[in-house]
């Protein structure tokens, strides 16, 4: 059976990123309907390391869904879709930038071999600014066929490229990927613009906590 892929050509690997809350997730789940509207199968996956919300997709403005599988650093991704999800009409990968980038290059093999379209949404960068950030994110910018950007504004209403992590209240610029919530910090993300990410990284404890 003919997959969609745009235009007869070639299924393609698209890359959609975007800072901390710009609405990946409801894209996502956009698309998946989309498809099933029209009565075509899904693949829906996300990696494991994203526990938040269990197997879960979770968006902060209502819809959510069950994800069709789970994956963690070891599963080849293509044989796993090419075993039980060759009859799919579209892969989408939620917070694709925990993707291992042999990862993204068995996503790209789905596209090529299986001729199914894979559209992964995730974070371009981590909340350092750094290091070379999440090795995913990094690796579907190099071989995506298609790349964009979904944009969102900073808390001063320009664009907001920069992920910042508060724990407490104040901006913290190092620390690992994951944080584990221990139910003591407060932990908060912010899609931040440069100008704000260096200011509230300027600021002295005492200013950060007046601030907010
Ligand atoms: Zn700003």
């Amino acid at each position: 059976m003919a997959k969609i892929c745009y235009n007869n050509l070639m299924a393609k690997l698209y890359f959609r990123y975007g800072a901390m809350g710009c609405g990946k997730t409801m894209q996502l789940l956009q698309v998946a309907f989309n498809y099933e509207e029209r009565g075509h199968k899904v693949c829906v996956i996300k990696p494991a390391t994203d526990t938040k919300h269990g197997t879960k997709l979770y968006t902060r403005i209502g819809p959510e869904r069950e994800t069709d599988f789970c994956f963690d650093r070891s599963t080849d991704l293509y044989d796993r879709i090419s075993k039980d999800y060759s009859d799919v009409q579209c892969v989408l990968v939620d917070e694709s930038q925990f993707l291992t980038p042999a990862q993204a290059d068995q996503l790209m093999l789905v596209t090529i071999k299986l001729n199914i379209p894979v559209m992964a949404y995730g974070l371009r960068l981590n909340f350092r600014r750094t290091d070379g950030g999440f090795e995913g994110a990094t690796r579907l910018l190099q071989i995506a066929h298609d790349v964009e950007e979904i944009k969102t504004i900073c808390e001063c209403g320009h664009k907001a490229t920069l992920n910042a992590r508060f724990l407490d209240d104040k901006l913290v610029a190092d620390g690992p990927d994951i944080l584990i919530d221990d139910g003591k910090t407060k932990i908060e993300y912010r899609a931040l613009c440069p100008a704000c990410y260096e200011r509230y990284l300027s600021m002295t404890d005492s200013e950060q906590l007046t601030e907010v």
